[in-house]
C-alpha cells in the first residue's frame, strides 16, 4: 500500500530532547507512543480489529511550555501533511458568521481525501490553539449573543464523530485552561488524550538549556565558564520559551561587548571570535523574569 506510514523516529529508543523539546518526562513518549501505534500497523489489521485511531488530543498547561512545538513534531514523527493551525479567538472574532464555514474548509481536504482513499489516507493534523476561547461560551449565551462558541465546537464534535466517521485526522487542542475546555468535546473517540504539560523541572531545564545553546557549544561561542547546571538551578519557575528568553538576552549583552564606541554601530574586529560569558547569563538573569508562577504563587 501507498500509505505514508507514521514515522519509524516513534520507536522504543526516540526522544522529544532529539527534537529539540526538551523537558518532557519519559511517561509522556509512552503515552505518546501507545497512543499512535496503531497507525504504523497495516489498516488491513486495524479494520479486522474493528478499532479506530486516537482522532484527537488536548494539551494542556501554563503559556511557552512548548505546546505548539509538541503539536508541531507530533505531525512530522507521524508523517502527516503541514498542519493547519488555527486559532480560538481569530475563529470568534475575524470569522462571525462564517465561523462553522471555518471549520468546515479546514476538515475538507482531509474529507475529501478519505473519500478517495479510505484508510489509506494520508494522515491530516489540525492544531487548534486557545481551544477555550470558543468553549467558554458554548450555551451561555455570551459571544454578543452570536453563539459563535457553540456552533464551532458543534461543528468541531460533528467532525469528529459525523455520520462519515473521518479516520485520516487527528486534532490536537491546546489550552492554559484546562478548565474552560467543553466536557462533549474529551469523551472517547474525540479529544480523548489529555495531556499536561507543565513547567520544566530543574533537569528538564538543563535539557532546554542544552537545546537553546547547542548550536553556540557546537561553534565554540559558549566560553567554558558558562555553568548552565547552576542556571538550571537558578530558573525556577522559568518556562521553556522563559529559558530560549534568556539565552536570547545573554546573546544581547554578549554582542554589546564588540560594538564599536560612536554614534553609528560598527563592529569590533574580534567579533568573529566572540564568547558568550556567564556573566552575560548572569547579566540576562536580571532581567528576564519567568512569566508564568512564581515561588509565593503556587502553580495550579
Ligand atoms: P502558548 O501557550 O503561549 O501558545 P506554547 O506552550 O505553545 O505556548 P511554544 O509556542 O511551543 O509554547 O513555545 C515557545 C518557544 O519557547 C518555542 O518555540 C521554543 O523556542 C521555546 N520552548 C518552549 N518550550 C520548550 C521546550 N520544552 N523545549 C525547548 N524549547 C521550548
Amino acid at each position: 500500500s501507498k500509505r505514508p506510514a507514521a514515522n519509524a523516529i516513534i520507536g522504543p529508543d526516540f526522544k522529544f530532547e532529539d527534537m529539540g523539546i526538551g523537558g518532557l518526562d519519559a511517561e509522556f513518549t509512552t503515552v505518546f507512543r501507545r497512543a499512535f501505534a496503531s497507525r504504523i500497523f497495516p489498516p488491513a489489521l486495524i479494520d479486522k480489529l474493528g478499532i479506530i485511531h486516537v482522532k484527537g488530543m488536548l494539551l494542556y498547561g501554563p503559556p511557552g511550555t512548548g505546546k505548539t512545538l509538541i503539536a508541531r513534531q507530533i505531525g512530522k514523527m507521524l508523517n502527516a501533511r503541514e498542519p493547519k493551525v488555527i486559532n480560538g479567538p481569530e475563529v470568534l472574532n475575524k470569522y462571525v458568521g462564517q465561523s462553522e464555514e471555518n471549520i468546515r474548509k479546514l476538515f475538507a481536504d482531509a474529507e475529501k481525501e478519505y473519500k478517495e482513499k479510505g484508510d489509506e489516507s494520508g494522515l491530516h493534523i489540525i492544531i487548534f490553539d486557545e481551544l477555550d476561547a470558543v468553549c467558554k461560551q458554548r450555551g451561555s449565551g455570551a459571544g454578543g449573543g452570536t453563539g459563535v462558541g457553540d456552533s464551532v465546537v458543534n461543528q468541531l464534535l460533528s467532525k469528529l464523530d459525523g455520520v462519515d466517521q473521518l479516520n485520516n485526522i487527528l486534532l490536537i487542542g491546546m489550552t492554559n485552561r484546562r478548565d474552560m475546555i467543553d466536557d462533549a468535546l474529551l469523551r472517547p473517540g474525540r479529544l480523548e488524550l489529555q495531556i499536561e504539560i507543565s513547567l520544566p523541572d530543574e533537569p528538564g531545564r538543563l535539557q532546554i538549556l542544552n537545546i537553546h545553546t547547542a548550536k553556540m557549544k557546537k561553534s565554540n561561542t559558549l566560553s567554558d565558564d558558562v555553568d548552565l547546571k547552576g542556571l538550571a538551578a537558578q530558573t525556577k519557575n522559568f518556562s521553556g520559551a522563559d529559558i530560549s528568553g534568556l539565552v536570547r538576552s545573554a546573546t544581547s549583552f554578549a554582542f554589546s561587548h564588540y560594538i564599536k564606541p560612536g554614534t553609528t554601530a560598527s563592529v569590533s574586529e574580534d567579533a568573529i571570535n566572540m564568547k558568550i560569558s556567564m556573566q552575560d547569563f548572569l547579566n540576562a538573569m536580571s532581567e528576564v523574569r519567568p512569566a508564568f508562577g512564581s515561588d509565593d504563587a503556587e502553580l495550579e
